[in-house]
């Protein structure tokens, strides 16, 4: 498993029903080509079950699935060309699969929705069927299972054959504290180790570079959008307000870098909620809190140090954390709420953030704890199915407690009653008991229980 799997360049709004839909859609035509079926097929069919069929619409799942059979992926797409793409397949009932094979396509009939239908293994499932002389060709499942990682029907029991074996297999935090001890390593200096099984060490760390080039391309351009994000809500960003206010500032508030870190924050998940480009930390819901925290350590803690080598070491130390969670429970809302999303977020960056403080391992394991423990039971509810409210303001929230988090840990001495892996196993089965309406859904919690004004 690599940390940039965690960490992947696409659009907004979501990880789990935009990119990982638009993966799936491109990766099925690219199947069906390698297989001949494009001279004999006159007709595709899709079907969006549980969560992708409830909330897929204001996650642009449908946009993101036609994209795909264009043969579009999320980290390269020109978004500006993305209304005009759509509006020539609907207005011309065609789709040219992969750009080369144009067949006939209903918008209404051929990309279906299932509001009230779920597939056993994933609330995330697409099932993509190809027709030829009305017959039925070829059909295949795929689930999109959290921060744009998808997976096929055929490959569920496998171990993916993509997965390398790494120097340092931990299973676990106990696991992953241990081998850093004993070979005298870093967390960050473990996981650059193991991402050395993938691709030599100049290109990983030119890889992470460029994740956080996008993440700061994020904070920018939220930072000069105003207006209203688009879905129908009419919510306000905020970003561009605050941020003049903010630069008014006569530098007295003692905690105004809060009031930055919230910015940070927001104004990525503007960039996300507005389908713009945006890096999965770990999901799109969740990737404004990684971005906020080292742009607070870079603005306000950064003195002497390489700006360079302080974001590769926190995004390999957060990568550490956030594969303790894909490991041993999910970063899918769709699957255990937002404590999966927002929560793992948080527990990541509060990770990355007391290894800049200089914890010692054990107290960067405590504040991942911590950023965990109190984001235990959180909810998915988005009203109107829209990555907005509450996800653009929790991840503000979110970010905040991360630098709580990580200062409480730094704080102590490392020693402390709930470990790491006890309250990723407490995540994981609490969101296995919470009911479906919480979980990405949009019939129940703030989804429901708003007062339109
Ligand atoms: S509530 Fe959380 S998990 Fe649900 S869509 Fe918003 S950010 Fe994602």
């Amino acid at each position: 498993m690599t940390i940039f799997n965690l960490f992947k360049i696409g659009i907004g709004p979501s990880s789990s029903h935009t990119v990982g839909p638009m993966l799936i859609a491109n990766e099925f035509c690219k199947l069906i080509k390698n297989n001949n079926y494009f001279d004999k097929l006159d007709n595709i069919k899709i079907e969006l079950f549980g969560s992708l069929g409830s909330t897929g619409i204001g996650h642009h799942s449908d946009v993101a699935v036609l994209l795909g059979l264009l043969g579009e992926n999320p980290k390269e797409v020109d978004i500006d060309t993305i209304e005009e793409k759509i509006s020539k397949i609907i207005n011309s009932s065609t789709i040219k699969l992969l750009n080369e094979k144009e067949i006939n396509f209903s918008f209404e009939n051929d990309l279906i929705l299932h509001k009230n239908k779920s597939l056993p293994f994933h609330p995330n499932a697409i099932k993509l069927s190809i027709y030829g002389n009305q017959e039925i060709l070829f059909s295949k499942i795929y689930y999109s299972i959290g921060g744009g990682e998808i997976l096929c029907e055929d490959d569920i029991n496998k171990k993916s054959t993509k997965e390398k074996e790494v120097l340092y297999d931990f299973k676990n935090a106990k696991e992953l504290l241990r081998m850093a001890k004993e070979n005298e390593l870093k967390i960050s200096e473990l996981i650059l180790e193991n991402e050395r099984t993938y691709k030599n060490k100049e290109q990983i760390k030119k890889d992470l570079l460029n994740i956080w080039q996008v993440m700061k391309d994020s904070v920018k351009n939220g930072l000069v959008q105003d207006g209203i994000l688009p879905g129908g809500l009419n919510v306000k960003k905020r970003s561009f307000k605050i941020h003049k206010k903010l630069k008014e500032e006569d530098g007295h508030d003692p905690i105004v870098f809060m009031d930055w870190i919230n910015l940070y924050a927001l104004a990525v998940n503007e960039e996300n909620a507005s389908g713009h480009r945006v890096v999965t930390a770990p999901t799109n819901g969740a990737a404004g809190i990684i971005p906020a925290v080292l742009h607070y350590i870079i603005t306000f803690l950064l003195k002497e140090e390489n700006e360079e080598e302080v974001v590769i070491d926190f995004l390999l130390t957060a990568g550490a954390i956030g594969l303790l969670y894909q490991k041993n429970a999910s970063i899918s809302g769709a699957d255990v709420g937002c404590q999966g999303e927002v929560g793992v977020a948080c527990s990541m960056a509060a990770a990355g953030m007391a290894n800049y403080l200089g914890a010692t391992i054990e107290q960067i394991e405590n504040a991942a704890e911590i950023g965990m423990e109190h984001n235990l039971g959180l909810t998915c509810d988005p009203i109107a199915g829209l990555v907005q409210i509450p996800c653009i303001e929790r991840n503000a929230m979110a970010a905040v407690k991360a630098v709580n988090a990580a200062r409480m840990a730094i704080i102590g001495d490392g020693k402390h009653y709930v470990s790491l892996d006890s309250v990723i196993k407490t995540m994981y089965d609490t969101g296995k008991d919470m009911q479906n309406k919480y979980k990405e859904t949009s019939l129940g919690g703030l989804a429901v229980h708003y007062v339109e004004c």
